[in-house]
């Protein structure tokens, strides 16, 4: 972030995008805290600071007289908790656009800071809608994209607005610097061996991700509900885990992928079976090809954890997207936790580990070990995006 600030004003597109308790306070402000590096440098450097993100789904939830839900949806709700982290006050505009925008940000004097309401209470927002993002535009001199979490979406105030600024004026902010520097340590100059650890609910969410995988990774490992796809389109007895009988041909078709690139692929080979989906199910330890009828995987088994646990233990560069089994019951987090433990080990043996995706972060910071992996991303969506190798509106904008 060299851009000159001194005396501008700097619009900048934050994820401010923090989940609420039903009283309206904040209960996790992580994505505030990254976004303040940024904010402090730019008022460091002399420059006023106008911050727009947007916050939840308004438009997916208005009032059943199709009004927006202000008073739950208003950054307003952001507003003293942010004045508190930057020990500074923060001025406020109820819309985003027009005139007392406008006002604001022509009387804000460098050092100040402007929050603009939420710019998802405009439709336009998430269509892209160029009036909203040069009504945007409008509002300042400088333009710095810091929402690596929503860097994956071509909204007004993510992408659009940046056309109005010219190259000079226009840049990431420390964050999505930051962002794009580690996935590209993974993607474009990873330490060999490169261990990929992939895991959730669906195959089909990560295919593209797993086809990248195979592609450029040594080993990949596969847990959680997508592993079972896998084990019927080999012939095994799965029960009733999860699965997705249109893609067996397709996860056939990634091992011979494999095979042909010469990756490893590293699956289960075993499974904690749960006889009901629920948090005090009665369990067992099945071998994965052979799940009894009436039960269904919830994690993997002991084997499968000392496999992947030594597979990460050798690796140079760890990439981590997606739990083992269904980590948000205890009972079933034994596989992702361990995992996490052992990323983290691998980190303190010098390996290069990133942490990508929504819920492998939420496994990682449940275990207190968000400070022992070499980076944790903010971006789920955007980040598993990168890693498939699409370029992101949000930073296409800023580098055309
Ligand atoms: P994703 O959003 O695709 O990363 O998937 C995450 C979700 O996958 C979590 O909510 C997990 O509970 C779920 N999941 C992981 N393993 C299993 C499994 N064996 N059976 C059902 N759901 C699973």
């Amino acid at each position: 972030m060299t851009i000159d600030v001194k005396d501008k004003k700097v619009l900048v597109r934050v994820d401010f995008n923090v989940p609420l308790n039903d009283d309206l306070q904040i209960t996790d402000d992580t994505r505030i805290k990254r976004a303040l590096p940024t904010i402090n440098k730019l008022l460091a450097d002399g420059g006023a600071v106008i911050l727009m993100s947007h916050l939840g789904r308004p438009q997916k939830k208005l009032n059943e007289d199709g009004s927006i839900n202000v008073k739950k949806f208003t950054l307003r709700n952001i507003a003293p908790h942010l004045s508190t982290l930057l020990n500074r006050p923060v001025q406020f505009t109820d819309d985003c656009i027009g005139s007392d925008a406008e006002a604001k940000s022509a009387a804000l004097q460098a050092g100040e800071v402007l929050l603009l309401e939420n710019t998802r209470f405009h439709a336009g927002e998430s269509k892209g809608d160029r009036a909203l993002a040069e009504g945007l535009s409008k509002l300042a001199d400088v333009y710095v994209n810091d929402a690596f979490g929503t860097a994956h979406r071509a909204h007004a105030s993510t992408a659009v607005v940046a056309d109005f600024f010219s190259a000079e004026q226009k840049s990431f902010g420390l964050l999505m610097e930051s962002e794009i520097e580690n996935a590209d340590k993974v993607l474009k100059t990873p330490q060999r061996p490169l261990v990929a650890i992939t895991g959730g609910a669906k195959v089909s969410d990560k295919l593209l991700l797993l086809e990248r995988l195979i592609d450029f990774a040594d080993t990949v490992i596969i847990g959680g509900g997508m592993a079972y796809t896998f084990f019927k389109a080999q012939g095994g007895e799965i029960g009733n885990s999860i699965c997705e009988d249109d893609k067996l041909d397709l996860a056939l078709d990634l091992m011979k992928q494999a095979k042909e690139k010469n990756t490893k692929l590293l699956l289960p080979t075993d499974n904690i079976a749960a006889d009901a989906f629920s948090p005090d199910a009665n369990t067992q330890e099945v071998d994965s090809m052979s799940i009894p009828a009436g039960w269904e995987g919830l994690d993997i088994g002991p084997k499968s954890i000392e496999a992947f646990s030594a597979a990460v233990a050798e690796a140079k560069t760890i990439i981590w997207n997606g739990p083992m089994g269904v980590f948000e019951f205890d009972k079933f987090a034994v596989g992702t936790n361990a995992i996490a433990n052992a990323v983290a080990a691998a980190t303190k043996n010098g390996a290069f580990s990133l942490i990508g995706g929504g819920d492998s972060v939420a496994a990682i910071k449940k275990n207190g070990l968000d400070s022992e992996v070499s980076f944790v991303s903010t971006g789920g969506g955007a980040m598993l995006e990168y890693l498939e190798g699409k370029e992101l509106p949000g930073i296409k904008a800023i580098r055309s």
